[in-house]
Parts: C-alpha cells; sequence; structure tokens
C-alpha cells in the first residue's frame, strides 16, 4: 500500500511546520516534524553527554554517533501519535517545548549532519507513519530531506522558501521578542549560519527535490500559503 505523504521541505523558518500543521488540520492528516526528532537527538545529547563536548566546532569523543544513537535507542528517543499529531518523547517525557530552546538549536545541525543520526532518524520517521497509516487518512512531513530523501515517492512535494530577512522577522514574532533591527540582523545571521550548514553538509543536504512545486512565501500570508497547498493536495490526491 502506498503511503499517503505530503512532503514540506525548506529553510529554517520559512514555515514549513505551521504550514504542515494547518494542512494536516484542514485534509484530517496527521502532522510530523521531523526536525522535532533532530532537535529532541540533540537535547537528549546536551543533557547526558555534556554541554561542552562540541565547543569549537565538530563534536568531541563524548558526542560520537555510536554515542549518540545508542542514548536515542536508549532513553528513548520517539515520536508519539497525540490526536493528530507526532509530539517528540524523551524517556517517556514530551518535550515539545523543550527542544524549541536557544541550547538546542544552536547545536541541532553538527547532530544532523551526522549520518548514523540520519539513519536512526528516517528509520523512526518511517516506521512511526507506517505505523499509524491504517488510523491516519494521510501524513503531512516538514523538514530538509522529506522530498529528496525520507519518501522520495511523495504524490506532492512543497520547498517553501522567505527572504532570510521574512524569516527572521516570523521568527522573532513567534517567540514574542522585540524586533528591533539588531536583533533582526542577528536573528537572519543565526538563521543563515543554520540554512549554510544544512545546504552543505555531505548527507542529505537542504535541497528541493526536482519534482517539488517551490512556493516563495515571502509576501503570502500563512492562509494563503496553506490553501495553495491544500489546492496542490485535493488535485494531485483526489479522495
Ligand atoms: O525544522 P527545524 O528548524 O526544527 O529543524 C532543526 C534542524 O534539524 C535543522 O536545522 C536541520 O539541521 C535538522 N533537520 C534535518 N532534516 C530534517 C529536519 C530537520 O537535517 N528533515
Amino acid at each position: 500500500m502506498t503511503l499517503r505523504v505530503i512532503a514540506i521541505d525548506g529553510p529554517a523558518a520559512s514555515g514549513k511546520s505551521s504550514t504542515a500543521r494547518a494542512v494536516a488540520r484542514r485534509l484530517g492528516w496527521a502532522h510530523l516534524d521531523s526536525g522535532a526528532l533532530y532537535r529532541a537527538i540533540t537535547l537528549a545529547a546536551l543533557d547526558n553527554l555534556g554541554e561542552k563536548a562540541g565547543e569549537g566546532g565538530t563534536a568531541g569523543e563524548g558526542w560520537s554517533a555510536q554515542r549518540i544513537v545508542g542514548l536515542a535507542d536508549g532513553l528513548p528517543v520517539r515520536l508519539v501519535l497525540v490526536g493528530d499529531v507526532f509530539r517528540p518523547e524523551v524517556a517517556g517525557v514530551d518535550v515539545e517545548e523543550a527542544i524549541r530552546s536557544e541550547r538546542v538549536t544552536r547545536r541541532v545541525s553538527e547532530v544532523a549532519a551526522i549520518p548514523e543520526v540520519r539513519h536512526w532518524v528516517n528509520v523512526q520517521q518511517r516506521d512511526a507513519a507506517l505505523r499509524h497509516h491504517a488510523g491516519v487518512a494521510g501524513v503531512v512531513v516538514d523538514g530538509r530531506d522529506i522530498g529528496t530523501v525520507v519518501f522520495p515517492d511523495a504524490p506532492l512535494k512543497v520547498f517553501l522558501t522567505a527572504s532570510p530577512e521574512e524569516r527572521a522577522r516570523r521568527r522573532l514574532a513567534q517567540r514574542g521578542g522585540r524586533v528591533d533591527p539588531s536583533e533582526l540582523q542577528r536573528e537572519a545571521a543565526a538563521l543563515a549560519a543554520r540554512d549554510q550548514a544544512d545546504s552543505t553538509r555531505a548527507v542529505a543536504p537542504l535541497r528541493a527535490a526536482a519534482d517539488a512545486v517551490v512556493l516563495d512565501t515571502t509576501r503570502l500570508s500563512l492562509d494563503d500559503q496553506v490553501a495553495r497547498v491544500v489546492a496542490l493536495a485535493r488535485d494531485r490526491l483526489p479522495g
């Protein structure tokens, strides 16, 4: 049976998760945020392997691929379907809020560049989607490599983009922070650094699949972008 998947990829703060969540709600599908798994593993590593391990660039010995994947299996780190949303858990505790911290955001791209971690996350994502296939009409999955690597046969792939300034503005607005020019500049630089790391890594770099619909959302409202994806879904995945 082919899994009904909509893949939504794009750079940091391009509105992937908000769009994916709203599209899933409109279609009555489940939502899976793959970044949440990378973040949950990063949180687990920070809490169990020491904060300082990776300072100065690459991860230290304590942050070896083997130890990180061993932790993810052992604690465990996993996705649990609650209602129509897959939520990240570490050792049985919901970490949806904790994984959004600055401390995790700063280190997540480093962890996501480790091939063994990517393999582990991909197995979890496919398992979660397949396990719940009978219970849900379909799954909207968002990330960086969903259309290119994780679900290359997805009948609809969308790649969201937006200007760096607009993405920084949205991220700050989401946090409820003051949006003064210097803060905006700092946020745009942090997003650009994460995009650079995600786009240039050796394994599964951030890029649009050849058959993805590219949607520049710089001048679109969330409602507009959701409506566009829902229209594409109704067209490509009737019934
Ligand atoms: O989407 P979000 O910003 O929460 O993702 C956090 C990080 O997880 C990204 O910067 C990227 O390094 C990694 N990621 C990834 N592949 C995905 C989803 C997220 O490498 N499919």
